[in-house]
């Protein structure tokens, strides 16, 4: 196959902007080669020279090229895109993007009639190991400012083209700079080579290891929230990800696979097949191998490619072979040689097939986008218009709904006054004839321009055609968030955008309390804890619930007295209330510790809380989001210290200068908790430390010495089969075996739990607690332990589970604690902070850290 690849080789250098004329004229910008010094191809970049690129074409082309600087990362790295279109366009731009907005209802105006060019976004690099898009877009921007090319002048005629060099460049770099250090005067293409395997935990991730193609709707990381918030300003017509998968695949384009969500537009399905067209043109001429319709769905909302089809746009994902691996060459099963050229060449091809698809039709891209939002906005889709969001006086959990909304840019307010309507309510999943409406409850009317991507973050349950996919299928934002919901079929539209004035009595009243209290029921109370405890005030948790002033406080109440603060003498108010303050936590002072019901503050049930000092294994064997979201959780949300445990060094560990220990899933538990580090870790419980265990640490540790939790014994398989009819009957089919695979997956659905929340891992958590179930471990009920979250038999609510892993899911425990010597263990078998946008996991996890164990 190799004289086909040289064959591919010279029929590129003719498509490829890289390739070197010698007569540059004065109205071309540098080439890629002449501003970096090498030919793209020869080596990665890193990213500063890719935006330096990006830079001097703006300087040479500023009739053409606009940079929109959005931000910086984590690392402190520039994020930029660029906007690239004709002379006249260019000198219109900003009027350009406020039309835009104004024809689908985003702000207020009437639109110029001006005509309107399509706006195409092409996303390069969301996963930093998949480098080579990022070299793609340079020679994508070199390309359309091309004058005497035939393509770029009908794109550039038509369209207005956004292009983000790089998503994430902390990723990027991370990658590069390892390959590049690795790399020798020839790149070694044996694939087994040093050059091949990066190291843990990859350049994929966030600075935070978070995914950032799963973090689109969520917004959880900066990178993602100062691009989405370009986003909303430009709402693309387009939108376009380029990434890379393993080295053996070849090319992937759409149409997409299945299973597409239900909403999808039957012009975007349909779109679907014309870039799949015009991709495939060009990679037919040039023999190059692709392949459609498998793998990458349409479902999951929080893609590149689902997210903009949600917010009315044409979404693609694009996939090259290659991905950490390739480097500048190595060498695939069949003997050819896959090398960086062919990759990056692979991307430009298909960057420019995408644009031309819709230069090719504008009109019509732009009416189709335009009739989306009318529908949006006169009726809309899904079987609610409205939603009502009950405040129930938590006004952490509402507020963070409400940041994620503002995000989307997904309007709502209040009702404004008393009513009683009909609904689907959330948590009983059943229509109520008579819901009682609160004048502060938060309405959401689905007439509005966001209302597609409205409804599908609301579904309580998302259709799906087939089961095969490729992510967690459920989500619905009032199960992550724990928020009492409904569902109206009629329209209700919000009497105010402001919340009714509170009726409570200023804290101001108050000036020398005995105590503060704040209620433990949603993240800002876990953060206030954290602050306080960081400053060193001694904080206490009631155990019970107590009564006092005529207002009932639930358990885990956090009480801060002055008793046992006195070190801090006067200072003491103004330093709770304002770390009180700083997270949006509510505080009520109190003139005496005498409660009317439960027990007073001076109570051995009031339970002072240490301060812990926590450390965290991660390293090779963890899957980097799996303690990734830990390590964020720790330090951006609760601004707590965190110790991040290599798990190749726990036996230098000195466990007395830790209380707590969190043991995500890693897959190399075997080696890191060898006999030796587990015995000193159960010895370190015994005398009082706290461990946390959570998805496969807890499956590891099942059955362990010492360790209560156990996997029941799977006798159900056996017996299923036996004695019925003829066994020829239930042979398996080749061709369904992965049908059959998933019927024992549960890849991420959600299923009511039930909470012990006397416990103090279950402490706030009164108005339900809905999991989003990744594993089936199937554990017993612990004989000794606190069986404090478990599933029966019916518990399931949302999202694709298998038959297999349904049964499994009955009468299972989820959530326990085991009592070991002075210590605890706490046994977690689904991951509560998942991609950082489970919000009620929030409070379960501080439970685990903050309360569990005193
Ligand atoms: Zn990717």
């Amino acid at each position: 196959m190799k004289h086909l690849l040289l064959l591919v080789g010279l029929l590129v250098a003719s498509l490829s902007a890289s390739s070197q004329t010698t007569s540059t004229t004065s109205s071309r910008p540098d080439s890629p080669a002449q501003f970096l010094g090498y030919k793209i191809g020869e080596r990665f970049s890193p990213h500063h020279r890719v935006i330096a690129y990006a830079e001097q074409i703006a300087r040479q082309m500023p009739s053409r090229v606009k940079l929109l600087p959005y931000g910086t990362t984590y690392e402190g790295r520039q994020l930029m895109a660029v906007a690239v279109a004709s002379e006249a366009n260019l000198a219109r731009l900003e009027e350009i993007r406020t039309n835009n907005l104004k024809r689908i209802g985003m702000v207020d105006g009437q639109p110029s009639s001006a005509s309107q060019p399509p706006i195409a976004w092409l996303s390069y690099n969301v996963h930093g190991n998949e480098a080579v898009s990022s070299e793609a877009f340079m020679e994508v921007l070199y390309r359309l400012l091309d004058t005497s090319d035939p393509v770029s002048q009908k794109i550039m005629n038509t369209t207005v083209v956004i292009l983000d060099p790089g998503l994430n460049p902390d990723g990027h770099d991370r990658y590069v700079n390892w390959y590049n250090q690795m790399l020798g005067q020839n790149p070694d293409p044996t694939p087994f080579a040093r050059e091949h395997n990066e190291p843990w935990p990859g350049g994929r991730y966030t600075h935070y290891l978070f995914d950032p193609n799963r973090d689109w709707a969520w917004q959880t990381q900066e990178i993602t929230q100062q691009r989405m918030a370009l986003y909303q300003q430009w709402m693309p017509h387009l939108h376009g990800d380029f990434h890379e998968m393993g080295v053996e695949s070849p090319y992937y384009f759409a149409p997409s696979a299945k299973p597409y969500h239900e909403d999808i537009t039957p012009f975007q399905r349909q779109f679907q097949q014309t870039i799949g067209q015009y991709c495939s043109r060009y990679f037919d001429k040039n023999g190059w191998l692709y392949y459609t319709r498998e793998r990458f769905d349409l479902f999951y909302p929080s893609y590149g490619d689902t997210y903009p089809t949600y917010n009315g746009a044409i979404g693609m994902t694009y996939e090259q072979g290659g991905n950490t691996r390739a480097g500048l060459a190595i060498e695939r099963k069949d003997g050819d040689t896959l090398t960086l050229r062919q990759r990056i060449d692979h991307h430009y091809v298909a960057s420019i097939a995408t644009l031309e698809s819709v230069a090719d039709r504008p009109a019509e891209v732009v009416k189709e986008f335009g009739q989306f939002f009318d529908k949006s906005r006169n009726s809309p889709i899904g079987p609610y218009k409205s939603y009502v969001v009950k405040a129930n006086g938590d006004a952490g959990r509402l507020k963070a709904l409400q940041q994620l909304l503002d995000r989307n840019k997904i309007t709502y307010g209040y009702a404004g006054k008393a009513q009683t309507l009909n609904g689907f309510n959330y948590t009983s999943q059943k229509n109520e004839k008579s819901v009682a409406v609160a004048a502060e409850d938060m309405v959401i009317s689905s007439y509005q321009p966001k209302s597609t991507l409205l409804k599908i973050l609301f579904e309580p349950n998302s259709a799906l055609e087939d089961s095969a996919t490729y992510d967690i299928t459920a989500w619905s934002l009032p199960y992550a968030f724990g928020l009492q919901t409904y569902g109206l079929t009629t329209k209700l539209t919000p009497s105010s955008t402001q919340p009714a004035a509170s009726s409570k009595p200023s804290s101001s009243t108050v000036t020398k309390p005995y105590a503060y209290i704040a209620q433990w029921q949603s993240l800002p109370a876990v953060q206030l804890l954290a602050g306080l405890l960081k400053q060193k005030v001694r904080v206490r948790a009631a155990e019970k619930p107590f009564e006092l002033d005529n207002k009932t406080y639930p358990s885990g109440t956090l009480i801060v007295t002055r008793a046992g603060n006195e070190r801090f003498g006067d200072r003491l108010d103004a330093l709770v209330r304002a770390e009180a303050s700083k997270v949006g936590a509510d505080l009520t002072p109190v003139q005496t510790g005498f409660v009317t019901k439960g027990s007073d503050f001076g109570s051995d049930f009031v339970t002072g809380l240490k301060a812990p000092r926590v450390g965290l294994v991660i390293g090779d064997g963890t899957p980097p989001p799996s303690a990734g979201e830990i390590w964020h959780f720790f330090d951006q949300e609760l601004n707590y210290p965190i110790s991040l445990l290599d798990g190749n060094t726990l036996g230098n560990v000195e466990w007395n200068k830790l209380d707590v220990l969190i043991l995500p899933t890693n897959y190399n538990y075997a080696r890191f908790l060898n006999d030796k580090n587990l015995l000193a870790i159960k010895e370190w419980v015994r005398a009082g430390g706290k461990l946390i265990a959570l998805e496969r640490a807890t499956s590891f540790l099942a059955g362990k010495d010492g360790f209560d939790l156990k996997e029941k014994e799977d006798k159900s398989g056996k017996d299923k089969d036996k004695g019925k009819g003829n066994p020829a009957d239930s042979l398996k089919v080749y061709g369904d075996r992965e049908r059959v695979a998933i019927s024992d997956e549960t890849p991420g659905s959600i299923y009511r739990v039930n909470i012990d929340t006397t416990h103090p891992l279950g402490f706030g958590l009164s108005g339900g607690y809905y999991t989003l179930v990744q594993n089936t471990f199937n554990f017993d009920f612990l004989k000794d332990g606190w069986n404090v979250g478990y599933l029966k038999t019916d518990n399931y609510v949302a999202g694709f589970s298998g038959k297999n892993a349904k049964d499994k899911l009955k009468n299972t425990l989820l959530m326990g604690v085991q009592n070991y010597g002075r210590g605890s263990i706490v046994y977690l078998a689904d991951d509560p902070l998942f991609r950082g946008f489970w919000y009620n996991g929030k409070l379960l996890f501080g439970n685990a850290v903050f309360m569990v164990g005193n």
